[in-house]
């Protein structure tokens, strides 16, 4: 079986969120079980790579030259560009870069000569790859990460898509052309990345305006829940923390403990707690921010960038219980999910979530909203479960999820809490065969 994964983002080259680590991830674990998969995305200035120049590749006026890397043994093609290529991944002329990345996706197996039987496209900026598909035999899943981003832009700006003018209606939605619409219509599956936020989706509250569009085509919905790498999130050998452990030996996680609460100057022994995400509406933020303010029991390590409100905000409760850290810093991340007893994510939305499973994975104990792949991955502790987990979008339902946590802490059963949570397997064993399942279904 071959197939070509198209992405934007892909760890380490590339990552902004989740996409970047699960391009980075799944594509590895579904080559090991046997189906040629390679990747292609855009050769994005600042990513370090020895690449190939294999050849140029010419569309209309414009020359994308192809590039051949690998990494971890997975093919990636890197496609060069100027207008494509920039110093960030997003934030350009996104709609028409995307648009004319989708394209080359598109002619990319002609052009390598490959018979491509699937392509694998990721998110609203390579929906558009069936629309410029001038192949019949190759079949389209495609994976939806965020439904938020759909990438929109006005009827006039159709003729700049440079698609023939009988795909306009597939495309259009709510009187805009609409690329995610338009992938979900021409293609022959649909995913998403946790099984309870495809059943959300069809609905008004999750549906971000698609979701009459999702309940038509729910013959071809699917949730396949995300893994983590399990090379690169592993305690017993991540040489980003101050010391390594696992599950039969927590002394370790005890000193990545005490080495953060140096680092913050913390002298109590209260527990510590985790927040690594972008800091945007969708994280929970309207939520926590009242509970922060209050927090006298136990320290909350926050490590994220995003919306100016957010970061004024957090910066603006820094204090004995609260330490707010306004970056992105990949070591940091890894650092806090090691030390911490507890992590939070108290979600209004979730299509998937890594943090909860990172944190597991690390003995760190998640405090999640029962939403989307938050709701496939945490069971609460009332049954039998490794997290502590509340339904409603409320301060006060997350004010009685964390003092549930800290009451807790303070029993003798914390260690077998994390022992329990330790053992729990989201790596992308089962996952990845979940695909290549679908991918059979569908050819
Ligand atoms: P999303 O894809 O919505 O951003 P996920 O939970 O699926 O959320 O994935 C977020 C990933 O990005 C995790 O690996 C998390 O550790 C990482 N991350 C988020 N913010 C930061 C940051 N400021 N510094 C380092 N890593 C971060």
């Amino acid at each position: 079986m071959n197939v070509l994964f198209a992405t934007v983002e892909m760890y380490p080259l590339a990552k902004i969120g989740g996409l970047g680590d699960v391009a980075g991830s799944l594509p590895k674990n579904i080559r090991k079980l046997g189906v040629d998969i390679r990747v292609v995305m855009p050769y994005h200035r600042f990513i370090e790579a020895d690449s190939e120049h294999i050849g140029n590749m010419k569309i209309e006026q414009e020359v994308y030259e192809i590039h051949h890397t690998t990494v971890d043994e997975v093919p990636v093609y890197l496609i060069k560009n100027e207008f494509l290529c920039k110093d960030k991944v997003y934030g350009y002329q996104d709609a028409m870069r995307w648009a004319k990345f989708s394209r080359v996706v598109a002619t990319l197996p002609e052009f390598l000569n490959w018979d491509v039987d699937l392509i694998h496209m990721n998110d609203w900026m390579t929906a558009l790859v069936p629309a410029y598909s001038i192949k019949g035999n190759v079949k389209f899943l495609l994976t939806i990460h965020n439904l938020k981003h759909q990438g929109k832009i006005e009827l006039e700006q159709f003729t700049g898509l440079s698609l023939p003018e009988n795909r306009k209606n597939e495309l259009i939605w709510q009187g805009k052309i609409n690329y995610l619409k338009g992938g979900i219509m021409l293609s022959d599956a649909v995913s998403t990345v946790s099984p309870t936020y495809a059943k959300e989706i069809t609905t008004e509250e999750f549906g971000e305006g698609l979701h009459e569009i999702l309940k038509k085509h729910r013959d071809k919905l699917y949730g396949i829940i995300n893994g983590i790498d399990y090379e690169i999130w592993n305690p017993e050998t991540d040489e980003n923390i101050f010391a390594n452990y696992s599950k039969d030996n927590l002394s370790g996680k005890d000193k990545n403990r005490e080495a953060m609460k140096d680092e913050l100057g913390i002298d109590d022994d209260k527990p510590l707690i985790g927040f690594v995400a972008r800091l945007v509406e969708q994280k929970g933020l309207d939520i926590m921010l009242p509970v922060l303010k209050e927090i006298n029991d136990a320290h909350i390590i926050i490590l994220g960038t995003g919306r100016e409100k957010y970061e004024k905000a957090l910066k603006n409760m820094e204090g004995k219980y609260v330490h707010p850290i306004i970056k992105y810093d990949e070591k940091l991340a890894h650092q806090i999910y090691a030390a911490t007893d507890m992590f939070l994510m108290p979600s209004r939305f979730e299509p998937c979530g890594l943090g909860q499973m990172i944190a597991l994975r690390y003995g760190s104990i998640p405090i999640v909203r029962k939403t989307g792949g938050l709701a496939d991955t945490v069971k609460d502790v009332s049954e039998e479960g490794w997290g502590f987990v509340f339904e409603e979008y409320r301060s006060e339902a997350l004010r009685k999820a964390l003092k549930r946590a800290l009451e807790y802490y303070n029993k003798d059963a914390w260690d077998n809490l994390v022992h329990r949570a330790m053992k729990q397997d989201f790596s992308w064993k089962n996952s990845s065969k979940k695909y290549v399942e679908l991918y059979k279904r569908i050819l």
